[in-house]
C-alpha cells in the first residue's frame, strides 16, 4: 500500500510538473501556440503569438481564426480542418497569415488535433514560427551566391568543390570551359583528371595531399585542353573538415594564367638577352636609379680595380675613379642627374692591374610620357689611346716653336777682281773663321764640310752667271756640333755687263733644320699612332696636317684620304643627319670650342652606323686655333642596345599596365621600384613625389604599418607573402585589396626581391560580409532556444539532484556541457559578425581591471576543477575600457589556457603596471605554440596543427576576437611561447592614472 501510495503521489507530481513545464514552454516559446476549436474558434493564446501577429489573448480568444488568415487563403482553413478531424497531423508547412496592422506575415505551420481524455477529437493546437528572416537569409544567400558567380566570371575564374570521401566533385561551367570541354558536357572527375599534363600530376596529388593537412592549396599546373593546347592552371582552395576534424571537401578556383605566366616569362628572357647584350658591348655598361645610384655592371667590370659594392645592389664607383678626378666627376654626373640631362664626362679610371686609363663616361635618361626619369643607361668608353695621340700632338706643336728664331743675318762680299772678301761680324760667328784682315773667300770658307764647299764653289761660278743663288750647306767649326747655314746671293754687273761683285746674306739655319726634322718625326710618329689608334681619327684646320683621316677611319669607309678630303666625308654622312652635322662644326668653328655629335656614317658594307664624334680644338704655339682634332667611335651598338633597353621597359610596362590586376616589383631589400598603372589608376595617386612608399599613401592609415611589417616579416624569410587591406579608390569609396608577392631569383640564383599582385577583392569581401550577417542572425536565432534547453537542463539537474540516477546525472551534465559550449561557440560567431560589421562599438567606462580578472579568474576556476589558477593579490588599476569586451578577452585566454595544457595544470594569472600600461599576463604550462605561429594564431580561423594527435576543439576565433578587441582599445596583444612549454599570453592597455 505504502509504495502504492508513494507511487502515486510520484505520478501525481509528475503530473503537475509536466503541465508547469507545458505551460513555461508555451509561454517562454518564441514561437506562435495557439488552439481552436474544430469550428475553428480561438481557445488560447501565447505570448509568442501575441508578438507574431500583434493581437493579444483578449483580443483573440473567443474569435475566429480567421481573423488572421488573408482572404486568398480563407479555402486553406476548411482542408486543414478536415485533416484534423480525421485524426491527422499537419506537418510544417510555408503560408501567409494576416498580421493586425494588415502587414502579411511569413510563418510555417503545423497542426496536431487536441483530443479529450476520451480520445475524441475536440480542436486544434498550432504552431507557427515566423520565417520573414528565413525568407531573407534565404534571398540573401541567393544573392550572394550569384554575386560570387559574377565575381568568379568577371575575374573568369572556374570553381569546383570536391568531395574527398565520394571522389565526388562539382564544378562551374567556366572550370569546364577552362579545361576546354563543352559548356554543356558532364565530364567525370576521372576524366578531368585525364586532362592534367602528365608531369604535374604527382604534383597535384601531393599538392592536395598536403591541402589536408594544411587546409588550403596554391598550385599551378599544366593542363592539356581538349583541342591539344597546353595550358597553365592556377588552382586554389580550401579543405573543409567533418566534425571529426576528418578532411571532408575542398572548395576553391582555378584561373587560366597562361598569358600572365607568358608575358612574365617573355619579359625575363627578354631581360636576360639584354644582360647578354650587354656583356658583349666592348663597353663597361651600367644602369643607375633616378636617383644616381648604380644597380647593375655588366661583366666588363672585371676588368676595372674594384668598386664597394653597398648593402646589396648598389656600386659605389667613386674608388675606381683617379682621385684628382672624382670630384669633378661627381660634380659632373650630379649636374645631369639634376637636370635631367644626358650626362658626359672624361676621367681615368682605376685597371685591375693597378693603371689607370682615361675613359668617357655617358648617361642617358630613359624618360616615361611626364619626362620622369625611370633610369640612366650609361657606358665608360676606354678612350686612353685617344688621348696618348692628343697629347703627342700637343708636344709636337710645341716644338714648331723653335722655328724660325728671328734670324740674325750674316752679310758678305766678294770683289770678283781682286778677289777680297769683306764680312760682317755676325758672318765670322756663322763661319767660325779667326782671321780679320786681308780676307778671302777660301779663308771664310774654311770650315766649310768639303763635299757641301764642292756644291757651293759650283753654285757659286753659276751665280756669277745667271745673277743669284741660293744654298744650304753645313759648317763644323771646331770643337761644335756641325751647323747648318742658308746663303743667299746676287751678282753685281757694270756697265759693260762684267760681273764685278757677289754680294750675299748668310743665316744660321741649324734651329731650323732640326725643328723642320722633329716636325717631320713628329708627323711620322703622329701618323703611326693615329693609324694604329683603335679609333677613327679625323683631323681639319689650316696648317699641314689639314683634313687628315686615319687608317682605321678610311678601312671604315672604304675610301682614300683624296676622297674623303675638303668636304669628301660629307657624302658618308647619312643624310638624315648632315645638317646637324656641319651646323655644329661650324659654330664650334667660330666658338673654338669642343664639340661631341652623333651622326650615322656609311660604312663600306653600305650600313649606317651610329658614331660619336668628339672633337677638341687644337692650338698653334703662338695660341692661334688652327682647327679639330677629333676621336670618333662607333657607338652602334651601344645605341641599339639603349633602344634596346627603352622598348623592353615600354613592352614591360605596356604588358603590365593593362593588367587588370595591379603589379609590383621590389628590390632585394624590399624597396618598391615598381608599380604598374593599374594600381595608379585605381587609386588616383601618382608617383612623383615618393616613388618607395608613396604607392601606400592610398592605403587605410591603420593597416599600412601592420602590411608593412608583414612584408618585412616574409622577406626575411624569402617566403610568399599575403596580406588583405582597405584602400581608397579615387572615386572616393573605401575597397579591399589582396596583395600578394613571391620572392625571384635571377639567373644565377640570386634573390633579386619580390613580384607581386594587387587584386581588388571588394567583390569577395562583400559575400564574406553577407556571409557574416548570415552568422549573425544564424547565431541570434540559435541563442534563444539555446537558453531555453539550457535553462530545461539547469532546471532538470536539480529536480533530479537528489535521485539516484547515474546515467541521468551524468546525462544531464553532460548536456549541460555541451550546451555550454555551444553557447559559447554561438557567442563567438556572433561576436565575430559584430566586430566585423560596422555595429561594432566600445562602451567605454572606468573600472578596476584587477577587480575584473579576479572575478573571471573565480568563475573559471569553478568549472575548471582540475587545474589551479594562481593569481596575485594586486591593488586596483584603473583602465578606461568596455569592460564587457575585456572581460571577454580574459575569459577567452584562460579558458585557453586550461584548454591547452591538459598535463601541467597551474595556470599563473598576473598583473603588471608600468610606465602608464597595465599588462595582463595568463601562462600556463601546456603544450606551447610553433616558432612561426605566434601571430598567426591571432588570424581569424587559425588553428595550429598538433603533432601528437591529440585534439583540442575550436574554431580558431577567439584569439581573433580578443586580438580585435585590444587593438580597437589601441592596446597590444601578444605571446611568448616556446612549443612543449607553455605559453603566456598578455595584453596591454593604457592605465587611467
Ligand atoms: P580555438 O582555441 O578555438 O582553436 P583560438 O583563436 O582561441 O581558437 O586559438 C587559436 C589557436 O591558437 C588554437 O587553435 C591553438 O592552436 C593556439 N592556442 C591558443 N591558446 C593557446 C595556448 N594557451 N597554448 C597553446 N596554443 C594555444
Amino acid at each position: 500500500m505504502h509504495s502504492q501510495a508513494d507511487a502515486l503521489k510520484t505520478s501525481n507530481d509528475t503530473g503537475t510538473l509536466y503541465q508547469q513545464m507545458l505551460a513555461s514552454i508555451v509561454q517562454s516559446s518564441e514561437d506562435a501556440i495557439a488552439s481552436k476549436t474544430l469550428d475553428g474558434i480561438v481557445t488560447s493564446w501565447n505570448p509568442g503569438a501575441e508578438k507574431l501577429f500583434g493581437y493579444t489573448s483578449e483580443e483573440m480568444i473567443g474569435k475566429p481564426i480567421t481573423l488572421i488568415i488573408p482572404p486568398d487563403r480563407l479555402s486553406e482553413e476548411p482542408i486543414l480542418l478536415d485533416r484534423i478531424r480525421r485524426g491527422e497531423r499537419v506537418l510544417p508547412f510555408d503560408t501567409v497569415r494576416l498580421h493586425k496592422s494588415g502587414r502579411l506575415v511569413d510563418i510555417s505551420l503545423s497542426l496536431s488535433p487536441i483530443r479529450d481524455l476520451d480520445g475524441a477529437i475536440i480542436g486544434v493546437s498550432k504552431i507557427a514560427r515566423d520565417i520573414t528572416i528565413q525568407k531573407r537569409l534565404h534571398y540573401d544567400l541567393e544573392q550572394s551566391e550569384s554575386r560570387l558567380n559574377i565575381a568568379l566570371e568577371a575575374a573568369e575564374m572556374g570553381a569546383y568543390v570536391l568531395n574527398f570521401k565520394t571522389s565526388e566533385a562539382t564544378y562551374t561551367k567556366r572550370y569546364l570551359q577552362i579545361l576546354g570541354f563543352p559548356e554543356n558536357s558532364r565530364p567525370t572527375h576521372k576524366e578531368l583528371l585525364e586532362q592534367i599534363y602528365p608531369e604535374d600530376l604527382a604534383r597535384r596529388n601531393a599538392a592536395i595531399e598536403e591541402a589536408k593537412r594544411t587546409g588550403s592549396i596554391d598550385l599551378e599546373i599544366r593542363i592539356i585542353r581538349r583541342d591539344g593546347s597546353l595550358r597553365w592552371i592556377r588552382a586554389r582552395g580550401k579543405v573543409f573538415a567533418d566534425e571529426e576534424g576528418v578532411p571532408e571537401k575542398m572548395m576553391g578556383t582555378i584561373l587560366d594564367v597562361t598569358e600572365q605566366k607568358a608575358a612574365f616569362e617573355e619579359v625575363q628572357a627578354s631581360e636576360r638577352r639584354l644582360t647578354k647584350l650587354a656583356d658583349a658591348m666592348p663597353q663597361l655598361v651600367w644602369i643607375a636609379e633616378p636617383d644616381g645610384k648604380v644597380t647593375y655592371y655588366n661583366n666588363r667590370l672585371s676588368e676595372y680595380g674594384s668598386t664597394s659594392q653597398e648593402a646589396t645592389d648598389i656600386w659605389e664607383w667613386q674608388p675606381l675613379v683617379h682621385p684628382d678626378d672624382v670630384d669633378e666627376t661627381l660634380e659632373a654626373w650630379y649636374n645631369a642627374i639634376s637636370t635631367r640631362q644626358p650626362y658626359s664626362k672624361e676621367h681615368r679610371m682605376l685597371m685591375k692591374d693597378g693603371s689607370y686609363r682615361w675613359h668617357l663616361s655617358r648617361g642617358f635618361p630613359d624618360k616615361d610620357a611626364e619626362g620622369n626619369i625611370l633610369k640612366w643607361f650609361g657606358t665608360a668608353t676606354d678612350i686612353d689611346d685617344i688621348k696618348k695621340i692628343q697629347q703627342s700632338l700637343a708636344e709636337s706643336e710645341e716644338r714648331l716653336r723653335f722655328t724660325l728664331d728671328a734670324a740674325a743675318m750674316g752679310n758678305w762680299s766678294v770683289d770678283l777682281a781682286t778677289g777680297r772678301a769683306i764680312t760682317s761680324e755676325r758672318h765670322r760667328e756663322i763661319m767660325g773663321y779667326e782671321e780679320t784682315g786681308n780676307l778671302t773667300r777660301e779663308k771664310y770658307l774654311k770650315y766649310m764640310l768639303p763635299e757641301d764647299k764642292v756644291q757651293l764653289d759650283a753654285q757659286f761660278e753659276k751665280g756669277i752667271k745667271e745673277g743669284s743663288y741660293q744654298f744650304e750647306g753645313r759648317v763644323q767649326r771646331p770643337g761644335k756640333p756641325i751647323s747648318w747655314i742658308k746663303v743667299q746671293a746676287k751678282t753685281i754687273y757694270n756697265e759693260q755687263g762684267q760681273p764685278t761683285t757677289v754680294l750675299g746674306t748668310i743665316v744660321d739655319i741649324t734651329d731650323e733644320k732640326h725643328a723642320a726634322r722633329a716636325i717631320l718625326e713628329s708627323e711620322e710618329r703622329f701618323r703611326i699612332i693615329a693609324n694604329t689608334a683603335p679609333v677613327m681619327i679625323w683631323m681639319s684646320g689650316n696648317d699641314r696636317f689639314a683634313d687628315f683621316f686615319n687608317t682605321r677611319w678610311l678601312n671604315f669607309t672604304g675610301r682614300t684620304l683624296g676622297e674623303e678630303r675638303n668636304e669628301g666625308w660629307q657624302e658618308n654622312v647619312h643624310p638624315d643627319d648632315l645638317e646637324h652635322c656641319t651646323t655644329v662644326y661650324r659654330e664650334s668653328y667660330v666658338a673654338q670650342r669642343p664639340f661631341t655629335v652623333e651622326y650615322r656614317l656609311r660604312r663600306i658594307d653600305g650600313v649606317y652606323r651610329w658614331i660619336l664624334d668628339n672633337a677638341v680644338p687644337r692650338y698653334s704655339h703662338d695660341g692661334e686655333f688652327i682647327g679639330f682634332v677629333s676621336a670618333c667611335m662607333d657607338i652602334d651598338d651601344e645605341k641599339k642596345f639603349n633602344e634596346k633597353l627603352q622598348a623592353n621597359e615600354l613592352m614591360f610596362k605596356t604588358i603590365t599596365n593593362v593588367s587588370p590586376v595591379g603589379l609590383w616589383m621590389t628590390d632585394a631589400e624590399g624597396t618598391n621600384n615598381y608599380i604598374n598603372d593599374t594600381w595608379l589608376n585605381w587609386t588616383g595617386i601618382s608617383l612623383n613625389e615618393s616613388p618607395v612608399y608613396g604607392w601606400m599613401e592610398p592605403v587605410m592609415a591603420e593597416e599600412r604599418d601592420s602590411i608593412h611589417q608583414q612584408f618585412l616579416a616574409s622577406l626575411a624569410l624569402r617566403q610568399k607573402y599575403s596580406a588583405e587591406f582597405r584602400f581608397l579608390h579615387k572615386d572616393g569609396q573605401v575597397r579591399w585589396g589582396l596583395a600578394e608577392g613571391f620572392p625571384y631569383y635571377d639567373d644565377s640564383g640570386y634573390f633579386g626581391g619580390y613580384a607581386g599582385s594587387v587584386t581588388d577583392i571588394t567583390e569577395r569581401k562583400q559575400t564574406e560580409l553577407l556571409k557574416n550577417d548570415f552568422l549573425a542572425v544564424a547565431s541570434h536565432e540559435l541563442k534563444t532556444p539555446l537558453t531555453s534547453i539550457k535553462a530545461y537542463a539547469q532546471l532538470l539537474s536539480q529536480t533530479y539532484e537528489k535521485a539516484n540516477d547515474a546515467f541521468l546525472k551524468n546525462g544531464l551534465m553532460k548536456m549541460e556541457n555541451q550546451v555550454n559550449k555551444m553557447t559559447k561557440l554561438v557567442a563567438d560567431f556572433l561576436n565575430l559578425s559584430k566586430l566585423e560589421s560596422e555595429k561594432f562599438r566600445l562602451d567605454l567606462e572606468l573600472f578596476d581591471i584587477n577587480e575584473l580578472v579576479r572575478e573571471i579568474a573565480i568563475d573559471i576556476q569553478m568549472v575548471a576543477i582540475n587545474h589551479t589558477i594562481l593569481l596575485e593579490r594586486k591593488r586596483p588599476v584603473f583602465v578606461t575600457a568596455d569592460r564587457e569586451k575585456i572581460s571577454q578577452v580574459v575569459t577567452n585566454l584562460l579558458i585557453n589556457a586550461v584548454k591547452y595544457s591538459p598535463e601541467d595544470k597551474n595556470i599563473n594569472v598576473s598583473l603588471k603596471e608600468a610606465d602608464g600600461w597595465v599588462t595582463v599576463s595568463i601562462a600556463d604550462k601546456g603544450i606551447g605554440i610553433k616558432a612561426g605561429e605566434h601571430e598567426k594564431i591571432f588570424q581569424r580561423f587559425y588553428r595550429s596543427e598538433f603533432n601528437n594527435n591529440i585534439s583540442f576543439s575550436g574554431f580558431g576565433i577567439g584569439l581573433y576576437i580578443s586580438a580585435e578587441i585590444i587593438k580597437r582599445h589601441n592596446g597590444k596583444i601578444g605571446v611568448i611561447s616556446e612549443e612543449g612549454k607553455g605559453a603566456d599570453f598578455y595584453f596591454q592597455l593604457p592605465v587611467v592614472s
